[in-house]
């Protein structure tokens, strides 16, 4: 039996994240991800990332604000650029508008509203009679790289990263101790922290914790556009959202968010679905008239979507619970691990945890 400070199961941005931040405390850290790093079945694969602050809810306003230090963090100790600033803008739902520059200048950021006019003006490729709210910290992370770079600090912290190990089975042996089973290895750990994604629920069911997350899967297009753009994200009946080609994105991405079918991730499909296909390439038509409509390249990719879009970042006994997802994680990624770290160590979190306990489902 392998005896470890903390076993974090999965080794996407999130549980690689947490290794860093564990190891650089100096506990022994253990990461098990069952497919090699990188891979393209769950949620932090691709190229690009929309990083922004601007939300309806100041909680998150803050976390963003929060996490942007750590991302320059990881920019210097891999030596690696990851953030590109670029300013963006939300258009369209009034009321979203209203909150989110509310949350935004109650946490002290810039909220700018462009008037249709205003923002033809500036940003001439974007077809739309809604109103928008411009927001100058807005940008894009090079997502692909952010992982290999994670992974590059966590192991130099000395964190073990061991791919193509699935853990099959968890168990509480105490207060401070618990057993992972994985394949023949059996690791026993003060903590174990499930960051398994889209399977977290399934790890953690079996020791009593339900995980409320709907798994859905999700596409991507790339488009060829002559010119550059800011990220966007158009909040309508579908919300849509676009990301400069930035990072080795073979075009601009342009998708919806959240509209993908449920799913169980071991049996998901990797081919586009053509309704959703047929509405994006609909939307670039009416709404992004620059962009060449055929796209270059497509790519698919899981949600894990809790009731009220928000974490779980919280511990039960020895389990440590990291589900940063429903569509928005990655931005929050260091930062989740130094959150993760806080709760492992009992150290004072960088903001506040509460909002992201388990028992908000209860
Ligand atoms: C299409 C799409 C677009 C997105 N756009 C944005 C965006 O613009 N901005 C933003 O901030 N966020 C965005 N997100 C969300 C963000 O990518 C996710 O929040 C983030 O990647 C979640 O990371 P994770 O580590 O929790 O999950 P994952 O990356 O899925 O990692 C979980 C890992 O656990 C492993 N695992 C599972 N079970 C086991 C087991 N039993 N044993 C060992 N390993 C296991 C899996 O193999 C996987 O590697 C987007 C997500 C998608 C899908």
């Amino acid at each position: 039996m392998e005896r470890v400070d903390v076993a974090v199961i999965g080794a996407g941005i999130v549980g690689l994240s947490a290794a860093w931040r564990l190891a650089r405390t100096g506990l022994d850290v253990v990461v098990l991800e069952r497919f090699s790093l990188g891979h393209d079945r769950g949620s932090s694969h691709g190229p690009t990332r929309i990083f922004r602050f601007a939300y309806d809810d100041p909680v998150y306003v803050r976390l963003a604000q929060a996490a942007l230090p750590l991302w320059r963090e990881l920019e210097d100790a891999s030596g690696r650029p990851l953030l590109r600033i670029t300013g963006g803008f939300d258009v369209g739902d009034p009321m979203y508008l209203r909150a989110c520059a509310a949350a935004l200048r109650s946490c002290g950021a810039t909220a700018e509203e462009l008037t249709p006019g205003a923002r033809r003006e500036r940003f001439p490729w974007f077809e739309s009679d809604d109103q928008s709210i411009f927001s100058p910290n807005t940008g894009v992370i090079a997502a692909n790289d952010a992982l290999a770079a994670t992974a590059e600090v966590a192991r130099a912290a000395g964190a073990r990263i061991d791919e193509e190990v699935q853990s099959a089975r968890v168990d509480v042996r105490g207060a401070d101790r618990i057993e992972i089973v994985a394949g023949k290895r059996e690791v026993s750990a003060r903590r174990c922290v499930v960051a398994a994604g889209a399977w977290a629920a399934t790890v953690l069911e079996p020791l009593g914790i339900r995980l409320p997350i709907r798994v859905t899967r999700e596409q991507v297009f790339y488009f060829r556009v002559p010119h550059e753009i800011v990220p966007f994200i158009h909040r309508d009946r579908i919300a849509r959202y676009g990301i400069p080609g930035d990072w080795g994105a073979p075009g601009v991405k342009v998708a919806e968010h959240g509209t993908g079918s449920q799913t169980e991730p071991d049996a998901r499909s990797f081919d586009v679905e053509e309704p959703g296909f047929a509405r994006v390439q609909g939307y670039v038509q009416t709404t992004l008239p620059t962009f060449d409509p055929s796209p270059i390249a497509s790519e698919t990719c899981l949600y894990s979507t809790t009731p009220d879009e928000g974490f779980v970042i919280d511990r039960v006994g020895p389990v440590v619970v990291a589900s940063a997802c429903s569509g928005h994680g990655f931005k929050f990624g260091p930062l989740v691990g130094e959150l993760v770290a806080s709760i492992v160590t009992g150290g004072e979190p960088a903001v506040p945890i509460k909002p992201f306990a388990l028992r908000r489902f209860v």
